[in-house]
């Protein structure tokens, strides 16, 4: 997955650019402790993971459900908002995604 860097609240987990399978965002996920954000201003409030799932910070939809996934380089470039594609690093996934139930 790409990051744009490391998590100040838990202060170990990537930044990651995480894609909405629903409004099409490219948001900002921490993968370690699941705060998400709409860009990459993490100064304001985050949304959380409830209850295992992760809602985005755009729509609300789930950010595990079908169709959503760690941003491409190329989906971060078409991104609503200024993402410092400099900065951006590829690291190993820690994948999110909880069991999916009635499966
Ligand atoms: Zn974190
Ligand atoms: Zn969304």
């Amino acid at each position: 997955m790409l990051t744009i860097g490391t998590c100040r609240l838990c202060g170990a987990g990537p930044l990651g650019l995480r894609r909405c399978g629903v409004c099409r965002r490219v948001v900002v996920l921490c993968d370690e402790c699941d705060a998400a954000w709409p860009t990459a201003d993490t100064g304001v409030r985050p949304t959380y993971s409830i209850e295992g799932d992760m809602p985005c910070p755009g729509c609300r939809a789930s950010l595990v459900s079908d169709g959503s996934g760690w941003a491409t380089r190329d989906e971060a470039l078409e991104a609503s908002w200024d993402i410092p594609m400099d900065g951006l690093r590829e690291v190993p996934a820690n994948d999110p995604a909880p069991p999916l139930r009635g499966n």
